[in-house]
C-alpha cells in the first residue's frame, strides 16, 4: 500500500500486510484531525519504508508526549516513529487504496457529542492497558 500527503510532497509505502485500522476520539485526535478521530494503523518499522520527501516532515511535541509529524508544504499528518518503539503510526486517510475495517476504538469517554461510532469494533474509554500489545495487533 501507498501513501502521500495532499501536495505529495511526502510520499511512502507498507511493505506488508495490515488486518486492522483504529480510530483514536481524544480531545489532541479532535484537535489535529480537524474532526470526530484519527484513523490510523500501526505497522512494524521493517515494513514501513519512505518514498519521497523525509526532510520535508516538521513536528510538534506538547508537554505531554504528544507529537504531531506534519508535512511542512501542505499540513498533512504523515506517519512517525511511536516514540522509542520500532513501530510506526500511519494515518490512513493518506493512503491510496485499501479495505481494511476499523478494529478498535480508543478515547470513547472523550469523544465529541456529535461523533457517532457506528461500527462494532471492540471499544476503549482510554488506551488499552496493555499499549505494546496493541502496537503489534495489526500485524500478523
Ligand atoms: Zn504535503
Ligand atoms: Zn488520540
Amino acid at each position: 500500500m501507498k501513501g502521500s500527503c495532499n501536495c505529495n510532497t511526502v510520499s511512502f509505502e507498507i511493505l506488508n500486510e495490515v488486518e486492522g485500522l483504529y480510530q483514536c476520539h481524544c480531545k489532541l485526535c479532535q484537535k489535529q484531525s480537524g474532526s470526530t478521530s484519527n484513523t490510523a494503523t500501526i505497522v512494524k518499522g521493517d515494513d514501513f519504508t519512505w518514498l519521497t520527501g523525509e526532510n520535508s516532515i516538521s513536528h510538534w511535541r506538547k508537554d505531554s508526549g504528544f507529537t504531531s509529524h506534519f508535512c511542512k508544504q501542505c499540513g498533512c499528518p504523515v506517519p512517525n516513529r511511536l516514540r522509542s518503539t520500532n513501530f510506526y503510526w500511519i494515518p490512513m486517510g493518506l493512503v491510496d487504496d485499501f479495505d481494511i475495517n476499523v478494529t478498535t476504538h480508543l478515547f470513547c469517554a472523550s469523544k465529541a457529542s456529535w461523533d457517532l461510532i457506528s461500527d462494532t469494533a471492540s471499544r476503549f474509554d482510554g488506551m488499552p492497558a496493555d499499549i505494546d500489545a496493541f502496537f503489534a495487533s495489526f500485524q500478523k
